[in-house]
């Protein structure tokens, strides 16, 4: 059996630890939640990108098909004209100008023709990553709506965890809650009361002295790691 002032320690010391840990993961929820948001948007920011380089390219599409029609109605009416025109010069000039829109639209064709391609590759691209983005998307919005109740959990459990920790500190004799709260102030991390195991303490694993070891041992006695100044005992 343990000493039951050890024992009153641990369980001060547990309830503290538990308390805290909630009231930090707590504190920690705004920050959990930006995390799993920036990540929900950069996910769809990749669907959105795509879908919109997508549409210019549309678009620049139907422009250069709307040019085109242009241009070849422009040929069309040069062709009219050569019909009317009187002078060889001009008919030669009125060909000239024919042969260069009918060379621009062929270029356009090809631009054209090329934009289809990239229009099609990237629906292709598209389509294969939009459902496996979409599930990453709706996993993510799962973990932030868990992230909801997880809160709401931790606020009754603070609530709680903080009435049976006041009920251990008004249980607990004056002097071990002192040595408690000394050993809080010299050691930063938790856990602040530790067992000794093959003359190691448990918090620094550091070697405790003999001394230690001896005062350990005395039934109701407190004894402090001489290295990092946690509470030490003996499991029994
Ligand atoms: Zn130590």
């Amino acid at each position: 059996m343990q000493d039951e002032r050890i024992q009153q320690l641990i369980l001060l010391q547990s309830r503290d630890r538990r308390l805290a840990g909630a009231k930090n993961e707590l504190d920690q929820m705004p920050n959990s939640r930006e995390a799993l948001q920036k990540r929900i948007a950069i996910e769809s920011d990749t669907l959105d990108l795509t879908r919109k380089s997508i549409l210019e390219v549309e678009a620049r599409c139907k422009k250069i098909e709307g040019d085109i029609a242009e241009i070849e109605s422009r040929v069309t009416r040069y062709k009219t004209q050569q019909l009317q025109v009187k002078r060889p010069e001009e008919y030669k000039a009125l060909d000239k100008e024919i042969a260069s829109l009918i060379e621009q639209v062929s270029e356009m064709e090809d631009e054209q023709l090329e934009l289809l391609e990239k229009i099609e590759s990237e629906q292709s691209l598209l389509s294969a990553a939009e459902s496996p983005l979409q599930e990453k998307i709706s996993r993510l919005e799962t973990q932030l709506s868990g992230l909801d109740d997880r809160a709401v959990f931790l606020t009754e459990e603070i609530d709680e965890l903080e009435q049976s920790y006041k009920a251990s500190l008004e249980q607990i004799p004056a002097e071990l809650l002192l040595a408690y709260k000394q050993v809080k102030r010299v050691a930063k991390r938790s856990p602040w009361v530790v067992p000794v195991e093959n003359q190691l303490c448990g918090g620094c694993n550091l070697r405790v002295s003999n001394d230690v070891v001896a005062k350990a041992l005395v039934e109701g006695q407190i004894s402090n790691c001489d290295q990092c100044g946690r509470i030490v005992y003996f499991e029994r």
